[in-house]
């Protein structure tokens, strides 16, 4: 059956290109955990034409394009390029916010380290403003490579509400409803990909966004077909945007562990992806407990001079509340997990300590240790990244058809996920990354 698709799309791809076009690209021999989560195929082959997959599969099945470009994947392991669904651009990284950071040129360099640590698409939530939708033009129109960037455009939130704090009127703060609508308009225009909202008390010391501003929001949304994906921090509000028709949530319930078995129930069926962004909870404490994590050399390649310093020098106490919620999100994860509720895998990189790139990984080893295994874990990071982008049929796994996003590691990610760090090559819509 392989055999013939491959055999027509080789007669397809022969009449649609001339003799002087692209050359095929073949990874042989490699093992492929494609990002459906089936077991992984060893010794697999991976034939890309242009930027699109050709075929994949076991070696004996998958044919060799004559004068295909080689690479010997022997003892290397690939996977679909990785997708962070919790990042905002444009900062420079540090303890202190500042907002005049967002150039179009810190944007390009945040994409940049996404890149390298193999992330092929990222999901912006809620801090963007004209120059990051400039850069997402110049994506979409070929004339940069970067990860895909699907964009929410500046969020939602209460007068003074989280995280007006600290950054700010970048944040939406609309009096009522029909400011809220009027506002939802304006993303509208700007072809915003997504709607972002905040709905975080702090513990009951910050202003929430009222109810029906955010049913408001979530109406006009739906009108506008823009799809609306919500900060939460308590299962209250969690099910009250799931009733209006929320798409997807950051963060995990972190409130309570009584998670009815109706709202897992209904999360699965809606298909609702959770990115836990279990990693923002626990860099309340991390460098200052394991600070020989700051040294890794990556970190230095990738970040701007002072930051690490800064860092380092950094002191704070976390509260009692803050690991307790901590432990409680990974535990609520495991059993959304369980229940069948997609997660997938944000990093809420760019703000703050957040490191783009490493803050990805480091969240994958939370998802092991909330109780997903290895290949659920890399199925959390392609393939549900994918589905809460609503860009399935365009990425998230290596099958026919789909973008050639690719990231080809040493050693074996099921055995310890941290391989996926371990780098060899990345492919972005069928081009090898010059890292
Ligand atoms: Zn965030």
């Amino acid at each position: 059956m392989r055999t013939l698709c491959w055999l027509s799309l080789l007669l397809l791809a022969g009449c649609a290109e001339p003799p002087t076009g692209p050359t095929a690209k073949a990874i042989i021999g490699a093992s492929l955990i494609d990002g459906t989560g089936a077991p992984p195929i060893e010794d697999a082959v991976i034939i890309v034409a242009g930027s699109r997959i050709r075929a994949a599969g076991p070696r004996a099945v998958v044919p060799i394009p004559a004068g295909a470009e080689k690479l010997d994947g022997t003892g290397l392991w690939v996977t679909p390029g990785l997708i962070d669904l919790h990042v905002h651009l444009g900062a420079k990284a540090g303890p202190r916010f500042d907002a005049s950071e967002y150039t179009r040129e810190r944007i390009e360099r945040n994409l940049a380290a996404y890149l390298a640590y193999g992330i092929t698409a990222v999901r912006s939530v809620g801090t963007e403003r004209e120059a990051g939708f400039a850069v997402r033009q110049a994506i979409r129109d070929g004339s940069l490579a970067a990860p895909a960037l699907f964009t929410a455009g500046r969020g939602f939130t209460a007068p003074g509400g989280h995280p007006s704090q600290e950054i700010g009127d970048i944040a939406r703060q609309p009096a009522d409803a029909a400011g809220a609508r009027q506002q939802v308009s304006e993303l509208a225009a700007q072809r915003a990909d997504l709607i972002k909202i905040w709905i975080d008390d702090l513990g009951g010391t910050a202003p929430k966004i009222r109810p029906e501003v955010t049913e408001a929001i979530l109406a006009a949304a739906r009108e506008a077909n823009i799809p609306v994906v919500a900060h939460i921090h308590s299962l209250a509000d969690a099910l009250h945007l799931t009733r209006n028709g929320a798409a997807g949530f950051l963060h995990m319930v972190r409130d309570t562990e009584d998670l009815p078995g109706a709202a897992l129930a209904e999360w699965k069926e809606k298909q609702i992806v959770f990115a836990p962004t279990l990693v923002r909870q626990e860099l309340a404490w991390l460098f200052q407990e394991q600070p020989a994590l700051l040294d890794d050399p990556v970190l230095a390649a990738t970040l701007e001079p002072g930051v690490l310093d800064a860092v380092r020098a950094a002191k704070s106490e976390p509260s009692a509340r803050a690991r307790e919620e901590f432990a409680r999100a990974i535990r609520n994860t495991g059993r959304a997990a369980k229940a069948g509720v997609p997660i997938g895998a944000g990093s809420d990189g760019g703000s703050a300590i957040d490191f783009p790139g490493w803050a990805f990984h480091r969240e994958l080893e939370l998802l092991v240790q909330a109780g997903l295994s290895p290949l659920e874990t890399v199925t959390a990071a392609t393939r549900n990244g994918a589905l809460a982008l609503g860009q399935l049929a365009e990425r998230g796994t290596v099958e026919t058809g789909k973008r050639a996003d690719l990231v080809i590691v040493r050693g074996n990610p099921l055995e310890d996920i941290r391989r996926l760090r371990a780098i060899e090559r990345v492919m972005l819509g069928g081009q090898w990354v010059e890292r």
